[in-house]
């Protein structure tokens, strides 16, 4: 019996000194892996050779260089400014963030209504539900968050407001574990408004971490974010707009993939800012971002099943095919394989297309954490004019660059949209840099990226039945979308051989398009366009005997020529013809495959 117990005591002592120890051991790692200056040559190590110390500047003065004026941290004492708004009164009044001020003078007296605060406190609120399941606490998460090597934060502006950057910095600063941030870079892009210059260096002087660079004249967007990216230090680089809000963990989800893939990129899930009241309207989960062609647009749509299918919670992270592009973390090692930002892309828009494609077809993928929220400003463009004259013949010049560099032989499906609607501004200029890097780094071909990414694609011209559709009843007339207005109404119009709105592609996953509106069954057997979401079952069809059918239904051409859909008998009026067929492509999934 006593040696019995003299056996539990030495088990006991023994299991004292192996808690302990850990313990020890593990308070010892996390404590030097929160303090980055502990273990020297860390960052180094994971960014590998082509990061070496002292090729990027350490921040300690004022310095002009050759296309900017960079006002380093430590450069200015912070000033209140002599209006500055007491930011806890405000924080106070709206519940959200420290850095809530009107936009516009004459908003002040609205803003403060009773009223309106309340639906903003009840926007978070939902948005706070909404999150749930995203909590940040958890011993593995913690250990792994300490383990996640810096990011470096760039934001662009140009005459933004005063309230909406504060906002962001002031959300980044509270909403962020200060060990993930190496440092915030401000790029001025040649902004006009007078306190956004030393005013804005005083009022940033007391944030340790963030930097002003300045470019002494407009330099576009993607010209300017290359100039602060000149400026990071840290293995991860994180783009965010100047008019966001960062939400609670919203970027420790970013990174995380990061660490353990150089190649993935990943955007958060993005919340819109109302831009008259600021308010926030917490947009759907698990959205996906596309690209619609021939446009080049970027767009949201809920996930395809074949994504539906992939995800095995709803917590797990959506890929997409493409990124709004303002708002993405990815590592520096994969920036820098990508050749960063096209520089001879100019102003506004495109870039974020090219960046999307190169990254798939490159070897990467973009990826969207469901925990990761960013508010995000969707705001007109007026604040640019005189600025920014020329935003969006811009915008289709550095899209033509896109198409010339990345999309092999699918050029051929700009070639009639590029004559008949934007001839004057399709101009890619030398793409030649672009087509050896992409050569240089050995990227897959476009045909690759829609197989695999984006089969869901509408590509005018390229659906697995395309061209005019005929009606066998009488064969010189053709169905034709007739607006691209949503919520018209098809109809039979003379065939007239010039595409536009009636050129149909029946995509792989049933749909039937023309510019970017889909045929949707409405109730009474009527038939309307509507926008597509890849969710709806009314926007599915079969092509099959001549039949475009939806289970008995079938498109027919009735007496008074009007399209309806009506049981099928197999009459001539219910047969259609396409110009083109190719196989459908293997790796999408219809809804009812699901
Ligand atoms: N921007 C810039 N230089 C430009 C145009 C835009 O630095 O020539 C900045 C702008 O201030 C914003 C970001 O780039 O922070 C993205 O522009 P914007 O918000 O207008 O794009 P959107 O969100 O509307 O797509
Ligand atoms: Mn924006």
């Amino acid at each position: 019996m006593s040696r019995f117990r003299q056996r539990l005591g030495a088990y006991l002592l023994a299991l004292v000194f192996v808690w302990g120890g850990m313990s020890w051991l593990f308070l010892m790692w996390t404590h030097l892996e929160s303090d980055g200056t502990r273990l020297p040559g860390k960052t180094e190590r994971h960014q590998g050779d082509s990061m070496l110390k002292g090729e990027y500047r350490i921040a300690t003065g004022r310095e002009d260089v050759d296309n900017a004026t960079v006002v380093f941290r430590g450069d200015l004492p912070p000033e209140p400014m002599p209006n500055e708004p007491d930011f806890d009164v405000v924080r106070h009044l709206f519940n959200i963030t420290r850095a809530v001020t009107p936009r516009r003078a004459k908003e002040t007296p609205a803003c403060l209504q009773k009223e309106r605060h309340e639906r903003i406190r009840q926007q978070h609120h939902r948005r706070e539900t909404e999150a749930e399941g995203c909590e940040t606490g958890g011993l593995c998460r913690a250990l792994l968050l300490r383990r996640s090597p810096q990011t470096s934060i760039i934001i662009c502006f140009v005459n933004e407001a005063w309230s909406t950057l504060l906002r962001l910095i002031h959300s980044i600063h509270d909403n962020t574990p200060p060990h993930l941030v190496k440092e915030v870079i401000l790029v001025d892009d040649g902004s006009s408004w007078d306190f956004l210059g030393k005013p804005l260096d005083a009022y940033m002087a007391r944030f340790p971490k963030v930097q002003i660079v300045r470019a002494r004249k407009g330099l576009g967007l993607m010209v300017a974010r290359t100039l602060g990216y000149n400026y990071t230090t840290a293995p991860f680089i994180t783009f965010l707009d100047s008019h966001c809000e960062c939400f609670p963990g919203w970027l420790e989800p970013l990174l995380t993939p990061l660490a353990t893939d150089p190649k993935v990129v990943t955007t958060p899930c993005i919340d819109s800012i109302d831009k008259n009241h600021f308010g926030i309207g917490v947009g759907p989960d698990a959205l996906v971002g596309v690209v619609e062609f021939p446009t080049l647009q970027f767009g949201w749509r809920i996930a395809p099943p074949r994504e539906r299918k992939r995800r095995k919670s709803k917590l797990e992270h959506v890929r997409s095919p493409a990124m709004a592009g303002g708002l993405f973390s990815i590592t520096r090692e994969f920036f820098d394989l990508l050749g960063g930002f096209d520089p001879g892309m100019k102003i506004w828009g495109g870039e974020n297309i090219e960046m999307s494609f190169k990254i798939w077809m490159c070897g990467g993928r973009i990826e969207t954490p469901i925990c990761s929220r960013v508010g995000h400003v969707f705001h007109s463009h007026n604040s640019y004019q005189g600025l920014r004259s020329g935003t969006f013949e811009a915008g289709d010049a550095n899209n033509a660059r896109v198409v010339e560099v990345w999309m092999d032989d699918y050029k051929k499906y700009f070639n009639h949209y590029r004559r008949k609607v934007r001839e004057t501004r399709y101009i890619p200029g030398d793409v030649s840099e672009r087509q050896k890097l992409r050569e240089r780094i050995g990227c897959k071909s476009f045909s690759w990226y829609i197989e695999n990414v984006y089969p869901e694609v509408a590509l005018p011209g390229d659906g697995i039945y395309s061209g005019e559709i005929r009606n066998e009843a009488f064969p010189k007339l053709c169905l034709d979308m007739m607006t691209s207005k949503e919520g018209g109404h098809p109809a039979m119009f003379g065939c007239h051989g010039q595409r536009g709105t009636q050129l149909f592609d029946m995509t792989d996953l049933g749909e039937i398009v023309s510019l970017n509106r889909y045929l949707a069954r409405v109730h009474g057997g009527v038939l309307s366009n509507q926008k597509s979401n890849w969710g709806s079952r009314k926007h599915v069809w079969d092509y099959k005997d001549k039949l475009i059918k939806r289970h008995d239904n079938c498109l027919t051409l009735n007496a008074t020529l009007h399209v309806v859909m009506e049981k099928c008998s197999g009459k001539t009026s219910q047969m259609w013809t396409w110009n083109y067929h190719r196989p459908r492509r293997k790796n999408v999934l219809r809804i009812e495959e699901m």
